[in-house]
């Protein structure tokens, strides 16, 4: 059967409000959009407004965005629907203004009436929202396999010893991780539990990786999970060429190829006032170029100039760029002149990266940065930078790895590496999603057989 011709299949799709969760869910839809799916992308009307910029005029045909609306909450900034600049302590409000909006959500999934939802673990809710209904509701896993099964083993076999001692952790990460993984996974509020989001997907679990990445990650979550994993990815922001974020790309055109290095710490992360001196001291010594993109969250009025060392920007001059809040990064690591990424290692970083064929210093912060970190550093393509016994970090060793990455004849193995990488995962991300829209057709006709929908299929 040739599912690009006859599949009609209308998804409704509801990411978190996180940025890291919106872009892969984005270009899922627009990859299944292009395969001739109807989908209903549901999120704030915030989000919605800069979703919609990033369809194109024959993709909105298909894609249909649909508001939520979030109830207001006095704790959040006015209209501000999406972590992303957050201050973290707002987090929990803003989780909270979500789960007053399952309400309307389920309105919303009763209008539409879908032949699919798709869903984040953050929405526990959905799938018994869709299986009132009879419609199959798919988990959609934004998280890399290895993090995942990381977690889950530790939940599901306590004490048992992780198979794959390669991405274990250590010292000071090893304890984060852990309070992270049991706070995550305590008994208490299923709407809130991503197990009983797991437990619920119906048949599959959708991940946003690849096998030539994680396949023996994806296999063992499988077992963990006792459902099939399909991997969907790697699904990255697409580069478009806009006049608006010229002056970073001009900078990058005068630059030579791989000479310069994109440091980023995600949409969520922001660094404190030590960790910004050592980044740029970091930079100043390794005396590579650089383009940094520096942020702080909503409400805080902190400068750029009055957090970088004295005299820090003169020193560099030419050699630097700082681009305030945030910075078209898929484009610029895809740009010849990015040789190297500074990256906090959220997984959208590390498959972007991949994807462009760029090696990573790896700088991990907090939550699943830390094992996407092992991994790649595994792979070949990264090298992580060591921290203090204490956790802090030293500007030496941020240099150090810098020149390593980019520079040093020591390093060219991740180089040439990375972008065996790219080569081979932009050849799987299209056959990924042949191999969904099979599993997702094959799922609806299972399901119709349980409820005739006329016009559900083809
Ligand atoms: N991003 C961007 N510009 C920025 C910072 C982040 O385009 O200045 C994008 C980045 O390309 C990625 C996402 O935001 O797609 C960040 O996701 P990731 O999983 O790497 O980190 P998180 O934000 O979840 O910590």
């Amino acid at each position: 059967m040739d599912t690009k011709q006859t599949t009609k299949l209308r998804v409704l799709m509801q990411p978190w409000l996180a940025h890291g969760h919106i872009s892969p869910y984005l270009e899922l839809a627009k990859k299944l959009a292009n395969r001739n799916f109807t989908i209903y992308f549901c999120s704030t009307p915030v989000n919605l407004t800069s979703i919609q910029k990033r369809i194109t005029q024959h993709q909105s045909l298909s894609i249909k965005l649909v508001q939520l609306h979030l109830p207001s909450s006095p704790d959040l900034p006015p209209h501000h629907h999406t972590t992303n600049a957050l201050p973290p302590h707002l987090m929990p409000a803003l989780k909270s203004a979500f789960e007053n909006s399952v309400p309307e959500f389920s309105t919303i999934v009763k209008n539409l009436n879908p032949d699919i939802v798709i869903y984040d673990y953050n929405q526990p809710w959905v799938p018994t929202i869709a299986a009132e209904l009879h419609i199959p509701a798919v988990e959609f896993l934004t998280p890399g396999a290895a993090m995942c099964s990381l977690s889950l083993h530790r939940y599901n076999k306590p004490g048992v010893e992780f198979p794959f001692p390669e991405i274990q952790l250590k010292g000071f990460f090893q304890t984060q991780f852990r309070r992270v993984v049991d706070e995550t996974f305590r008994e208490g509020n299923p709407m809130q539990s991503p197990l009983t989001a797991m437990e619920k997907s119906f048949k599959i679990i959708l991940l946003n990786t690849c096998r030539e990445l994680e396949g023996k990650y994806v296999d063992y979550l499988s077992i963990l999970i006792g459902k099939k994993i399909v991997p969907v990815g790697p699904l990255v922001q697409e580069v478009v060429n806009k006049t608006e974020e010229r002056e970073v790309m001009d900078w990058l055109d005068k630059k030579n190829d791989s000479s310069t290095v994109f440091v980023s710490f995600g949409s969520e992360f922001f660094l404190s006032k030590e960790e910004i001196q050592e980044v740029a001291h970091g930079l100043e010594i390794s005396g590579v170029n650089f383009v940094w993109v520096v942020r702080f969250p909503v409400g805080e009025t902190t400068r750029v100039a009055e957090a970088l060392p004295k005299g820090f920007l003169d020193r560099v001059g030419e050699r630097g760029l700082i681009v305030e809040g945030w910075a078209p990064q898929a484009q610029i690591l895809a740009h010849s002149s990015t040789g190297g990424f500074v990256s906090h290692c959220g997984w959208n970083s590390v498959l972007e990266s991949l994807n462009f064929g760029v090696p990573i210093i790896a700088m991990p912060m907090q939550l699943d940065q830390p094992p996407n970190a092992r991994l790649v550093e595994d792979l070949g393509v990264a090298m992580e930078v060591q921290r203090e016994e204490d956790g802090r970090l030293s500007r030496h060793e941020i240099a150090k790895v810098i020149r390593k990455v980019v520079v040093e004849e020591s390093g060219e193995g991740m180089r040439v590496k990375a972008k065996e990488f790219s080569n081979n995962v932009r050849l799987r991300a299209e056959e990924a999603i042949d191999e969904l829209v099979e599993e997702l057709v094959q799922l609806c006709k299972e399901k119709n057989l349980v409820k005739i929908k006329s016009g559900q299929l083809y």
